[in-house]
Protein backbone atom coordinates (compact mmCIF):
# COMPACT_ATOMS: atom_id res chain seq x y z
CA UNK A 1 0.00 0.00 0.00
CA UNK A 2 1.78 3.16 -1.15
CA UNK A 3 0.51 6.76 0.21
CA UNK A 4 1.12 10.29 -0.12
CA UNK A 5 -0.22 13.03 1.47
CA UNK A 6 -0.76 16.12 -0.98
CA UNK A 7 -2.46 19.45 -0.73
CA UNK A 8 -3.62 19.48 -4.10
CA UNK A 9 -3.75 23.21 -4.46
CA UNK A 10 -0.55 23.75 -3.40
CA UNK A 11 1.06 20.72 -5.04
CA UNK A 12 2.96 20.15 -1.44
CA UNK A 13 3.91 16.76 -0.66
CA UNK A 14 3.45 16.95 3.53
CA UNK A 15 4.49 13.20 3.41
CA UNK A 16 4.86 9.47 1.58
CA UNK A 17 5.34 6.34 2.66
CA UNK A 18 4.76 2.54 1.46
CA UNK A 19 3.90 -0.72 3.90
CA UNK A 20 4.70 -3.44 1.77
CA UNK A 21 4.22 -7.23 2.47
CA UNK A 22 1.04 -7.31 4.10
CA UNK A 23 -0.51 -9.73 5.75
CA UNK A 24 2.69 -11.35 6.47
CA UNK A 25 4.46 -11.20 10.35
CA UNK A 26 7.54 -9.08 9.03
CA UNK A 27 5.47 -6.52 6.68
CA UNK A 28 8.01 -2.92 6.12
CA UNK A 29 6.58 0.21 6.57
CA UNK A 30 8.68 3.16 5.26
CA UNK A 31 8.08 6.65 5.64
CA UNK A 32 9.54 10.07 4.92
CA UNK A 33 7.86 13.49 5.66
CA UNK A 34 8.05 16.87 4.01
CA UNK A 35 11.33 17.93 6.73
CA UNK A 36 13.23 14.40 5.47
CA UNK A 37 12.52 13.09 8.53
CA UNK A 38 12.08 9.22 8.05
CA UNK A 39 10.90 5.75 9.71
CA UNK A 40 11.71 2.52 8.34
CA UNK A 41 9.66 -0.41 11.03
CA UNK A 42 9.37 -4.08 10.58
CA UNK A 43 5.96 -5.38 12.06
CA UNK A 44 3.67 -7.81 11.79
CA UNK A 45 0.40 -6.16 9.10
CA UNK A 46 -2.40 -8.78 9.29
CA UNK A 47 -4.60 -6.68 6.15
CA UNK A 48 -4.69 -3.49 4.61
CA UNK A 49 -7.42 -2.20 7.48
CA UNK A 50 -4.22 -2.42 10.13
CA UNK A 51 -1.91 -1.02 7.15
CA UNK A 52 -3.89 1.88 7.40
CA UNK A 53 -4.65 1.87 10.89
CA UNK A 54 -0.11 2.23 11.00
CA UNK A 55 -0.14 4.48 8.43
CA UNK A 56 -2.72 7.11 10.26
CA UNK A 57 -0.33 6.35 13.55
CA UNK A 58 2.30 7.15 11.77
CA UNK A 59 1.35 10.70 10.19
CA UNK A 60 0.16 11.77 13.65
CA UNK A 61 2.90 11.07 15.00
CA UNK A 62 4.35 13.18 17.85
CA UNK A 63 7.74 13.12 16.05
CA UNK A 64 7.39 12.25 12.42
CA UNK A 65 3.93 13.07 11.82
CA UNK A 66 2.79 15.82 9.95
CA UNK A 67 -1.02 16.04 11.36
CA UNK A 68 -2.19 16.70 14.90
CA UNK A 69 -5.26 14.86 13.86
CA UNK A 70 -6.80 11.88 11.54
CA UNK A 71 -9.82 14.31 10.96
CA UNK A 72 -7.93 16.98 9.08
CA UNK A 73 -7.65 14.69 5.88
CA UNK A 74 -10.49 16.13 4.11
CA UNK A 75 -10.38 13.07 1.16
CA UNK A 76 -8.76 10.05 0.35
CA UNK A 77 -8.13 9.28 -3.72
CA UNK A 78 -7.47 5.79 -4.82
CA UNK A 79 -5.91 4.35 -7.57
CA UNK A 80 -8.46 1.88 -8.52
CA UNK A 81 -6.73 -0.52 -11.65
CA UNK A 82 -10.70 -1.68 -13.50
CA UNK A 83 -13.42 0.46 -13.69
CA UNK A 84 -14.99 -1.28 -16.95
CA UNK A 85 -17.38 0.60 -19.44
CA UNK A 86 -18.63 1.80 -16.21
CA UNK A 87 -16.31 4.30 -15.26
CA UNK A 88 -14.55 6.78 -18.23
CA UNK A 89 -13.83 9.67 -15.35
CA UNK A 90 -13.45 9.57 -11.51
CA UNK A 91 -16.18 9.80 -9.27
CA UNK A 92 -17.05 10.30 -5.32
CA UNK A 93 -16.98 6.73 -3.87
CA UNK A 94 -20.92 5.75 -3.02
CA UNK A 95 -22.41 2.22 -1.63
CA UNK A 96 -23.41 2.14 -5.75
CA UNK A 97 -19.98 3.09 -6.68
CA UNK A 98 -18.18 0.38 -4.29
CA UNK A 99 -21.38 -2.22 -6.09
CA UNK A 100 -19.95 -1.33 -9.36
CA UNK A 101 -16.13 -1.92 -8.52
CA UNK A 102 -16.89 -5.09 -7.52
CA UNK A 103 -18.46 -6.40 -10.11
CA UNK A 104 -15.15 -5.23 -11.89
CA UNK A 105 -13.32 -7.16 -10.24
CA UNK A 106 -13.85 -9.72 -12.23
CA UNK A 107 -11.89 -8.11 -14.85
CA UNK A 108 -9.23 -7.79 -12.27
CA UNK A 109 -9.25 -10.13 -9.82
CA UNK A 110 -5.62 -8.78 -8.05
CA UNK A 111 -6.27 -5.62 -7.98
CA UNK A 112 -9.94 -4.37 -7.68
CA UNK A 113 -10.39 -6.94 -4.14
CA UNK A 114 -7.33 -5.20 -2.42
CA UNK A 115 -8.07 -2.15 -3.50
CA UNK A 116 -11.96 -2.51 -2.32
CA UNK A 117 -10.04 -3.44 0.96
CA UNK A 118 -8.24 -0.10 0.87
CA UNK A 119 -11.88 2.14 0.66
CA UNK A 120 -13.40 0.30 3.32
CA UNK A 121 -10.25 0.50 5.23
CA UNK A 122 -10.45 4.24 4.98
CA UNK A 123 -14.02 4.25 6.20
CA UNK A 124 -13.46 2.57 9.05
CA UNK A 125 -10.70 4.50 9.84
CA UNK A 126 -11.90 8.50 8.92
CA UNK A 127 -15.25 9.31 10.16
CA UNK A 128 -17.31 10.66 7.38
CA UNK A 129 -14.46 11.12 5.13
CA UNK A 130 -14.71 12.03 1.07
CA UNK A 131 -13.86 9.31 -1.06
CA UNK A 132 -12.87 9.58 -4.56
CA UNK A 133 -11.81 6.51 -7.09
CA UNK A 134 -9.48 7.16 -9.64
CA UNK A 135 -9.70 4.60 -12.48
CA UNK A 136 -6.72 3.15 -14.44
CA UNK A 137 -8.63 2.91 -17.28
CA UNK A 138 -10.43 5.57 -17.48
CA UNK A 139 -8.36 7.70 -20.00
CA UNK A 140 -8.95 4.86 -22.37
CA UNK A 141 -12.25 4.72 -22.36
CA UNK A 142 -12.92 7.28 -25.47
CA UNK A 143 -11.25 5.21 -27.86
CA UNK A 144 -12.84 4.22 -30.87
CA UNK A 145 -14.58 1.17 -30.94
CA UNK A 146 -12.22 0.22 -33.75
CA UNK A 147 -9.18 0.45 -32.04
CA UNK A 148 -10.55 -1.35 -29.13
CA UNK A 149 -13.15 -4.12 -30.67
CA UNK A 150 -10.99 -7.70 -31.20
CA UNK A 151 -11.57 -9.65 -34.43
CA UNK A 152 -13.77 -12.22 -32.12
CA UNK A 153 -16.84 -12.91 -32.49
CA UNK A 154 -19.32 -9.58 -31.79
CA UNK A 155 -21.07 -11.55 -29.25
CA UNK A 156 -18.12 -12.45 -26.85
CA UNK A 157 -18.15 -8.82 -26.75
CA UNK A 158 -21.60 -8.65 -25.85
CA UNK A 159 -22.00 -11.15 -23.51
CA UNK A 160 -18.48 -11.34 -21.89
CA UNK A 161 -17.36 -7.65 -22.03
CA UNK A 162 -14.12 -9.01 -24.06
CA UNK A 163 -12.47 -5.67 -25.80
CA UNK A 164 -9.77 -3.52 -25.11
CA UNK A 165 -9.47 -1.53 -21.75
CA UNK A 166 -6.14 -0.08 -21.36
CA UNK A 167 -4.32 0.36 -18.10
CA UNK A 168 -2.03 2.83 -16.78
CA UNK A 169 -4.15 5.65 -17.35
CA UNK A 170 -3.39 8.13 -14.77
CA UNK A 171 0.08 8.40 -15.95
CA UNK A 172 -0.15 8.80 -19.66
CA UNK A 173 -3.21 11.11 -18.82
CA UNK A 174 -0.61 13.28 -16.63
CA UNK A 175 2.39 12.70 -18.39
CA UNK A 176 0.94 13.96 -21.90
CA UNK A 177 -0.45 17.26 -20.30
CA UNK A 178 2.56 17.72 -18.27
CA UNK A 179 4.55 17.38 -21.82
CA UNK A 180 1.63 19.83 -23.46
CA UNK A 181 2.44 22.70 -21.19
CA UNK A 182 6.43 22.00 -21.25
CA UNK A 183 6.32 22.68 -24.42
CA UNK A 184 3.83 25.39 -23.59
CA UNK A 185 1.47 23.28 -26.40
CA UNK A 186 -2.47 23.65 -26.30
CA UNK A 187 -3.28 20.48 -24.94
CA UNK A 188 -6.52 19.96 -26.59
CA UNK A 189 -4.52 20.78 -30.25
CA UNK A 190 -1.08 18.32 -28.90
CA UNK A 191 -0.94 14.34 -30.59
CA UNK A 192 1.99 12.71 -28.29
CA UNK A 193 2.99 9.04 -27.94
CA UNK A 194 3.62 7.97 -23.82
CA UNK A 195 6.01 5.33 -23.56
CA UNK A 196 5.35 4.03 -20.02
CA UNK A 197 8.07 1.81 -18.85
CA UNK A 198 8.15 0.36 -15.01
CA UNK A 199 7.58 -2.86 -14.02
CA UNK A 200 4.31 -2.91 -15.83
CA UNK A 201 4.66 -1.20 -19.38
CA UNK A 202 2.64 0.22 -22.00
CA UNK A 203 2.59 2.78 -24.86
CA UNK A 204 -0.95 5.37 -25.40
CA UNK A 205 -1.24 7.62 -28.23
CA UNK A 206 -2.95 10.79 -27.07
CA UNK A 207 -4.40 13.30 -29.42
CA UNK A 208 -6.21 16.52 -28.28
CA UNK A 209 -6.43 15.58 -24.68
CA UNK A 210 -7.87 11.97 -25.20
CA UNK A 211 -6.46 8.18 -25.43
CA UNK A 212 -6.55 7.04 -29.24
CA UNK A 213 -5.11 3.88 -28.44
CA UNK A 214 -2.99 1.70 -26.40
CA UNK A 215 -0.94 -1.30 -25.99
CA UNK A 216 -2.52 -2.85 -22.73
CA UNK A 217 -5.72 -4.62 -23.57
CA UNK A 218 -8.25 -6.82 -21.66
CA UNK A 219 -5.88 -7.17 -19.08
CA UNK A 220 -2.42 -5.74 -18.74
CA UNK A 221 -0.93 -8.32 -20.63
CA UNK A 222 -1.39 -7.51 -23.93
CA UNK A 223 1.47 -5.58 -25.60
CA UNK A 224 4.95 -4.52 -24.63
CA UNK A 225 7.40 -7.07 -23.17
CA UNK A 226 7.57 -6.23 -19.46
CA UNK A 227 9.56 -7.39 -16.77
CA UNK A 228 7.75 -10.83 -16.13
CA UNK A 229 4.49 -10.46 -18.71
CA UNK A 230 5.20 -11.53 -21.99
CA UNK A 231 2.92 -8.44 -23.50
CA UNK A 232 1.98 -9.61 -27.31
CA UNK A 233 2.02 -13.05 -28.30
CA UNK A 234 0.02 -15.17 -31.06
CA UNK A 235 -2.82 -16.46 -28.66
CA UNK A 236 -2.67 -20.23 -30.73
CA UNK A 237 0.30 -20.67 -28.65
CA UNK A 238 -1.74 -20.35 -25.78
CA UNK A 239 -4.17 -23.64 -26.31
CA UNK A 240 -0.61 -25.08 -27.64
CA UNK A 241 1.40 -25.18 -24.94
CA UNK A 242 -1.58 -26.09 -22.29
CA UNK A 243 -1.77 -29.19 -24.30
CA UNK A 244 1.53 -29.69 -24.19
CA UNK A 245 2.68 -28.65 -20.99
CA UNK A 246 -0.33 -30.29 -19.44
CA UNK A 247 -1.16 -26.80 -17.80
CA UNK A 248 -4.53 -25.61 -16.59
CA UNK A 249 -5.80 -21.99 -17.07
CA UNK A 250 -4.50 -20.69 -13.82
CA UNK A 251 -0.46 -22.32 -14.92
CA UNK A 252 -0.87 -20.87 -18.49
CA UNK A 253 -2.14 -17.22 -16.93
CA UNK A 254 0.78 -17.40 -14.51
CA UNK A 255 3.58 -18.38 -16.67
CA UNK A 256 2.28 -15.86 -18.77
CA UNK A 257 2.28 -12.89 -16.21
CA UNK A 258 4.84 -14.24 -13.92
CA UNK A 259 8.03 -16.36 -15.72
CA UNK A 260 7.85 -14.31 -19.04
CA UNK A 261 9.01 -11.39 -20.41
CA UNK A 262 12.31 -9.58 -19.00
CA UNK A 263 12.85 -12.70 -16.53
CA UNK A 264 11.41 -15.48 -19.01
CA UNK A 265 14.04 -14.52 -22.07
CA UNK A 266 16.85 -13.72 -19.44
CA UNK A 267 16.28 -16.86 -17.04
CA UNK A 268 17.10 -14.56 -14.01
CA UNK A 269 15.58 -11.28 -13.91
CA UNK A 270 13.07 -9.34 -14.27
CA UNK A 271 14.85 -5.87 -13.23
CA UNK A 272 16.25 -3.70 -16.13
CA UNK A 273 19.30 -2.75 -14.49
CA UNK A 274 20.35 -5.68 -13.89
CA UNK A 275 19.19 -7.39 -17.80
CA UNK A 276 21.47 -4.43 -18.89
CA UNK A 277 24.51 -5.41 -16.28
CA UNK A 278 24.31 -9.15 -17.81
CA UNK A 279 24.16 -7.82 -20.90
CA UNK A 280 27.16 -5.83 -20.62
CA UNK A 281 28.70 -8.41 -18.99
CA UNK A 282 28.55 -10.62 -21.98
CA UNK A 283 25.52 -12.98 -21.32
CA UNK A 284 23.83 -13.82 -24.67
CA UNK A 285 20.32 -14.52 -22.64
CA UNK A 286 20.10 -10.77 -21.41
CA UNK A 287 21.37 -9.37 -24.62
CA UNK A 288 17.96 -11.06 -26.17
CA UNK A 289 16.33 -9.92 -23.53
CA UNK A 290 17.17 -6.26 -23.93
CA UNK A 291 17.10 -6.47 -27.81
CA UNK A 292 13.19 -7.91 -27.77
CA UNK A 293 12.25 -5.32 -24.99
CA UNK A 294 13.39 -2.28 -26.81
CA UNK A 295 12.21 -3.60 -30.60
CA UNK A 296 8.68 -4.07 -29.17
CA UNK A 297 8.37 -0.44 -28.08
CA UNK A 298 10.00 0.78 -31.21
CA UNK A 299 7.03 -1.41 -33.03
CA UNK A 300 4.14 0.22 -31.19
CA UNK A 301 5.71 3.66 -31.26
CA UNK A 302 6.38 3.38 -35.29
CA UNK A 303 2.64 2.10 -35.88
CA UNK A 304 1.37 5.21 -33.15
CA UNK A 305 3.15 7.64 -35.50
CA UNK A 306 0.64 5.97 -38.39
CA UNK A 307 -2.44 6.19 -36.06
CA UNK A 308 -1.58 9.79 -35.10
CA UNK A 309 -0.01 10.70 -39.17
CA UNK A 310 2.66 11.77 -37.16
CA UNK A 311 3.18 13.00 -33.37
CA UNK A 312 5.05 16.45 -31.45
CA UNK A 313 6.33 14.38 -29.10
CA UNK A 314 7.23 10.79 -27.98
CA UNK A 315 7.13 11.14 -23.81
CA UNK A 316 9.44 8.05 -21.44
CA UNK A 317 7.86 7.94 -17.94
CA UNK A 318 8.11 5.13 -15.03
CA UNK A 319 11.32 3.64 -13.38
CA UNK A 320 13.15 2.58 -17.20
CA UNK A 321 11.59 5.60 -19.23
CA UNK A 322 12.70 8.57 -17.03
CA UNK A 323 16.09 6.82 -15.54
CA UNK A 324 17.34 4.63 -18.58
CA UNK A 325 19.21 6.44 -21.62
CA UNK A 326 20.57 3.63 -23.19
CA UNK A 327 17.09 2.30 -23.35
CA UNK A 328 15.64 5.29 -24.96
CA UNK A 329 18.84 5.11 -27.24
CA UNK A 330 17.70 1.85 -28.43
CA UNK A 331 13.83 1.97 -29.02
CA UNK A 332 14.49 5.63 -30.99
CA UNK A 333 17.33 4.11 -32.82
CA UNK A 334 16.14 4.18 -36.99
CA UNK A 335 13.03 5.97 -36.21
CA UNK A 336 15.12 8.98 -38.09
CA UNK A 337 12.87 9.15 -41.41
CA UNK A 338 10.02 9.48 -39.11
CA UNK A 339 11.03 12.62 -37.38
CA UNK A 340 12.71 11.06 -34.63
CA UNK A 341 16.23 11.77 -33.79
CA UNK A 342 17.98 11.50 -30.36
CA UNK A 343 20.80 13.85 -29.30
CA UNK A 344 23.01 11.75 -27.15
CA UNK A 345 24.58 14.51 -25.04
CA UNK A 346 20.90 15.57 -23.70
CA UNK A 347 19.40 12.51 -23.52
CA UNK A 348 22.66 10.62 -20.94
CA UNK A 349 21.68 13.96 -19.07
CA UNK A 350 18.43 12.85 -18.35
CA UNK A 351 16.94 16.00 -20.06
CA UNK A 352 13.24 16.62 -20.42
CA UNK A 353 13.94 17.58 -24.16
CA UNK A 354 16.51 15.05 -25.45
CA UNK A 355 15.79 14.95 -29.23
CA UNK A 356 16.98 17.09 -32.27
CA UNK A 357 14.54 16.30 -34.91
CA UNK A 358 10.86 16.94 -35.45
CA UNK A 359 9.27 14.90 -32.92
CA UNK A 360 10.26 15.68 -29.72
CA UNK A 361 11.71 13.64 -27.72
CA UNK A 362 11.22 13.62 -23.51
CA UNK A 363 11.52 12.33 -20.66
CA UNK A 364 8.55 13.62 -18.07
CA UNK A 365 8.61 11.89 -14.51
CA UNK A 366 5.15 10.55 -13.73
CA UNK A 367 3.45 11.59 -10.70
CA UNK A 368 0.33 9.27 -10.35
CA UNK A 369 -0.39 10.57 -6.31
CA UNK A 370 -0.39 14.00 -7.38
CA UNK A 371 -3.02 13.22 -10.84
CA UNK A 372 -5.18 11.48 -7.79
CA UNK A 373 -4.91 13.99 -5.68
CA UNK A 374 -5.59 17.00 -8.03
CA UNK A 375 -8.72 14.27 -9.73
CA UNK A 376 -10.02 13.92 -5.76
CA UNK A 377 -9.98 17.67 -5.51
CA UNK A 378 -11.74 17.82 -8.54
CA UNK A 379 -14.63 15.82 -8.19
CA UNK A 380 -15.32 17.30 -4.72
CA UNK A 381 -15.34 20.67 -5.76
CA UNK A 382 -18.03 19.41 -8.22
CA UNK A 383 -19.58 17.74 -5.43
CA UNK A 384 -19.61 21.24 -3.17
CA UNK A 385 -20.64 23.18 -6.45
CA UNK A 386 -23.39 21.62 -6.76
CA UNK A 387 -24.11 21.24 -3.08
CA UNK A 388 -23.95 24.85 -2.67
CA UNK A 389 -26.23 25.67 -5.70
CA UNK A 390 -28.77 23.33 -4.05
CA UNK A 391 -28.65 24.98 -0.62
CA UNK A 392 -29.29 28.37 -2.80
CA UNK A 393 -32.25 27.30 -4.37
CA UNK A 394 -33.61 25.60 -0.94
CA UNK A 395 -33.17 28.98 0.50
CA UNK A 396 -34.33 30.96 -2.07
CA UNK A 397 -37.32 28.65 -1.83
CA UNK A 398 -38.17 28.41 2.02
CA UNK A 399 -37.94 32.76 1.84
CA UNK A 400 -40.43 32.77 -1.07
CA UNK A 401 -42.68 29.86 0.83
CA UNK A 402 -42.16 32.37 3.84
CA UNK A 403 -44.40 34.74 2.62
CA UNK A 404 -48.39 34.64 3.10
CA UNK A 405 -50.64 35.71 0.19
CA UNK A 406 -51.59 39.33 2.24
CA UNK A 407 -47.86 39.78 1.88
CA UNK A 408 -47.75 39.01 -1.72
CA UNK A 409 -50.56 40.98 -2.50
CA UNK A 410 -49.05 43.95 -0.56
CA UNK A 411 -45.72 43.75 -2.78
CA UNK A 412 -47.65 43.93 -5.50
CA UNK A 413 -49.88 47.01 -4.58
CA UNK A 414 -46.65 48.75 -3.86
CA UNK A 415 -44.92 48.23 -7.08
CA UNK A 416 -47.65 48.96 -8.61
CA UNK A 417 -48.02 52.54 -7.06
CA UNK A 418 -44.13 52.83 -7.10
CA UNK A 419 -44.18 52.19 -11.24
CA UNK A 420 -41.44 55.02 -11.51
CA UNK A 421 -38.57 52.69 -9.42
CA UNK A 422 -37.15 49.84 -10.85
CA UNK A 423 -34.49 47.52 -9.60
CA UNK A 424 -32.52 47.83 -6.74
CA UNK A 425 -34.08 50.94 -5.52
CA UNK A 426 -37.36 49.40 -5.88
CA UNK A 427 -36.10 46.68 -3.87
CA UNK A 428 -35.18 48.63 -1.04
CA UNK A 429 -37.68 50.51 -0.87
CA UNK A 430 -40.46 47.92 -0.49
CA UNK A 431 -38.03 46.30 2.50
CA UNK A 432 -38.48 49.85 3.97
CA UNK A 433 -42.11 50.16 3.51
CA UNK A 434 -43.70 46.74 3.82
CA UNK A 435 -40.70 45.43 6.19
CA UNK A 436 -40.35 42.03 4.92
CA UNK A 437 -36.97 39.78 5.33
CA UNK A 438 -36.29 38.35 1.80
CA UNK A 439 -33.69 39.14 -0.27
CA UNK A 440 -33.16 41.13 -3.73
CA UNK A 441 -33.00 38.09 -6.06
CA UNK A 442 -36.60 35.99 -4.01
CA UNK A 443 -37.79 39.80 -4.35
CA UNK A 444 -37.08 39.28 -8.39
CA UNK A 445 -38.18 35.77 -8.64
CA UNK A 446 -41.40 37.06 -6.65
CA UNK A 447 -42.31 39.73 -9.04
CA UNK A 448 -41.61 37.56 -12.34
CA UNK A 449 -43.64 34.68 -10.91
CA UNK A 450 -46.33 37.48 -10.58
CA UNK A 451 -45.80 38.99 -13.69
CA UNK A 452 -44.73 42.55 -12.93
CA UNK A 453 -41.83 43.70 -14.07
CA UNK A 454 -39.61 44.77 -12.31
CA UNK A 455 -37.67 46.66 -14.62
CA UNK A 456 -41.07 48.61 -15.35
P1 LIG B 1 6.57 0.00 -10.93
O1 LIG B 1 5.92 -0.35 -12.22
O2 LIG B 1 6.65 -1.13 -9.99
O3 LIG B 1 6.08 1.29 -10.30
P2 LIG B 1 8.95 1.50 -11.65
O4 LIG B 1 8.24 2.51 -12.46
O5 LIG B 1 9.64 1.95 -10.42
O6 LIG B 1 8.07 0.24 -11.33
O7 LIG B 1 10.06 0.81 -12.59
C1 LIG B 1 10.81 -0.26 -12.16
C2 LIG B 1 11.81 -0.62 -13.25
O8 LIG B 1 12.64 0.52 -13.54
C3 LIG B 1 12.72 -1.76 -12.85
O9 LIG B 1 12.83 -2.69 -13.90
C4 LIG B 1 14.05 -1.05 -12.65
O10 LIG B 1 15.13 -1.87 -12.93
C5 LIG B 1 13.96 0.04 -13.69
N1 LIG B 1 14.95 1.10 -13.45
C6 LIG B 1 15.04 1.96 -12.42
N2 LIG B 1 16.15 2.73 -12.57
C7 LIG B 1 16.77 2.34 -13.69
C8 LIG B 1 17.96 2.72 -14.39
N3 LIG B 1 18.74 3.69 -13.94
N4 LIG B 1 18.27 2.08 -15.53
C9 LIG B 1 17.49 1.10 -16.00
N5 LIG B 1 16.36 0.69 -15.40
C10 LIG B 1 16.00 1.29 -14.27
Amino acid sequence: MKFQLIDPQTEDLLAKGLVEKIGSSNAIITYKNKNNKELREVLEVKNHEKALKITLKTLTDKVVGVLSSVSEIEAVGHRVVHGGEEFSGSILITPKVIEKIKECSIFAPLHNPPNLMGIEACSAAIKDVDQVAVFDTAFHQKIPAYAHIYGLPYAIYEKLKIRRYGFHGTSHWFVSKKAAELLNRDYSDFKVITCHLGNGASVAAVKNGFSVDTSMGFTPLEGLVMGTRCGDIDPAIIPYVMQMEKLCPKDIDNLMNKSSGLKGISKTSNDMREVIEEADDGSALHKLALDVYCYRIKKYIASYLGVLNGADAIVFTAGVGENSARIRKMVCEGLDNLGVVIDSEKNSRNETIISTGKTQVMVVPTNEELAIAHETFNVLNAKYQKKLIEAKEKQMQDQLNSLTDADKAAIAIFCDKNSSKTGKVLYEAAKRELEFDISEPVFEELLEGMAINKDH
